[in-house]
């Protein structure tokens, strides 16, 4: 007899399967990211009460499937639909692009336990506040440590060369630096001619990173919209980099410049 496994889960995505089912992913606490199908979801409303739509927070019971990876969802009950988040246009673009980029960052059946927490906290913040470029920023910057992807930006990757920060020896403005999407971190003026897919990294934004990685409280920093937007191109272009493929979601997001 196959073993029923229960946790609570986030409803990352679902689609429709054949004439009744749906095809449902999930971030577990306990069993990571997972892929089940819903038999006969499309009839039985009453087995799952408005639980499959996405972003919903969930009981999930589920078993392993038998010659797939697809589990079988036994039963999946509502604990928390987030009401205000999807009736506003903004926050859906947000949470269906926090959620696309944490189902690429993370592997199948791998247990996060602080990345199920960080994405089912960032869905509580955007139900009861406004989405902005701060929220983005510290989202995605903490979803690439803790799923083991943070910039390296202490020294150069090849070298090893610090950089130095004012009032450093060397003026920050005299050192030019990049951002190797391959060696995730920064090179020197002199390693950068060994890469080809490096991005040009103005100082401000790289000590803005590093600011921004080590600062709990973001709202504290003082944001320069053209630095941030420099930096945010690099933590995207890094992030789709590591998914190995096009963040759909990505492009809802241009409209937000604050
Ligand atoms: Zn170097």
């Amino acid at each position: 007899m196959r073993v029923s496994h229960a946790t609570p889960a986030i409803v990352l995505r679902s689609w429709p399967f054949g004439e009744s089912d749906r095809i449902v992913s999930f971030l577990t606490e306990s069993h990571g990211k997972l892929t089940g199908i819903a038999k006969g979801a499309k009839r039985s409303k009453r087995r799952f009460v408005n639980s499959l739509e996405p972003f919903s927070f969930v009981n999930l019971r589920f078993q392993d499937g038998v010659h797939s990876s697809l589990a079988f969802i036994l039963g999946c009950e509502l604990q928390k639909s987030y009401k205000n988040l999807i009736a506003s246009l903004d926050k859906i673009a947000v949470a269906f692009y926090c959620v696309e980029i944490t189902e690429g960052l993370i592997a199948e059946r791998e247990e996060n336990r602080l990345v199920f927490k960080h994405l089912k906290q960032s869905l509580s913040y955007l139900e009861s506040q406004e989405t902005s470029l701060t929220f983005l920023i510290g989202f995605e910057l903490k979803l690439l440590r803790l799923a083991g992807y943070q910039p390296f930006l202490d020294s150069c990757r090849r070298c090893g060369v610090n950089r130095p920060r004012l009032p450093g020896p060397i003026p920050t403005s005299q050192m030019r630096w990049h951002f190797s999407l391959r060696d995730g971190g920064i090179l020197c003026e002199s390693c950068c001619g060994l890469r080809k897919e490096i991005l040009p990294m103005s100082c401000e934004a790289l000590d803005l990173m590093i600011d921004l990685q080590q600062e709990q409280n973001l709202q504290s920093i003082n944001l320069t919209l053209p630095v941030l937007k420099q930096m945010r191109a690099i933590v995207l272009r890094f992030i789709q980099f590591q998914m190995d493929k096009e963040i759909k979601s990505a492009s809802f997001l241009y409209q937000f410049s604050a």
